[in-house]
């Protein structure tokens, strides 16, 4: 019978990424899963996903430098170009306090990011906010790929 260092059971992008950099670093990796790839019932599967740079938690927050440049490497080394750059728009209403995470955590790590009133907000993307929303926007100085996100 044939022996692996590591066996990974899960072929989701958290099981993927774990056996790649194994496998990388030359252990022997078996990756296991359990639908034919590529299946659409797991969190990982299908045609797109957001990345983006502003989100509530720190944690996640002080991950994503890394993980853009891990993405970016991904793009490069496959050939295969899948990042889109968009804007990215943080939306919520004041009283839920989303926003006010997003920018605490964009200027601590010096995430480069702008505060729109509603009126500049509708005048710029033609919404119809009021004052009850508190908004972030991103301008991304990287080519990598953010998405609008609605924090209502
Ligand atoms: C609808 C949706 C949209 C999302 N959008 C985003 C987004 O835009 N941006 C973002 O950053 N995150 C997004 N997320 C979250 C992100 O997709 C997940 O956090 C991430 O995909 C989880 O990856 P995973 O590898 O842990 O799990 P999964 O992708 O679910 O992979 C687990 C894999 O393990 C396999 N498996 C399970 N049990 C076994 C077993 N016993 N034997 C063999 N194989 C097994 C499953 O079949 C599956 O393929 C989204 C999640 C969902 C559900």
């Amino acid at each position: 019978m044939e022996e692996f260092d590591v066996i990974v059971v899960g072929a989701g992008i958290i099981g993927s990424w774990t056996a790649y950099n194994l496998a990388k670093r030359g252990r022997s990796t078996l990756l296991l899963e359990q639908f034919p790839l590529l299946h659409t019932r797991g969190s990982s599967h299908g045609h797109s996903r957001i990345l983006r740079k502003s989100y509530v938690d720190e944690h996640y927050a002080a991950m994503m430098p890394e993980a853009y440049k891990l993405w970016k490497h991904m793009e490069t080394s496959s050939g295969i170009s899948f990042m889109k750059t968009t804007g990215h728009l943080s939306i919520s209403k004041v009283k839920y306090g989303h926003v006010a995470k997003v920018r605490r955590w964009c200027e601590k790590l010096k995430i480069p990011h702008s505060t729109l009133d509603s009126e500049s907000l509708n005048t710029r993307f033609g919404l119809k906010f009021n004052d009850e929303y508190d908004v972030r926007n991103n301008a991304q100085t990287t080519d990598l790929n953010t998405c609008e996100v609605f924090y209502i």
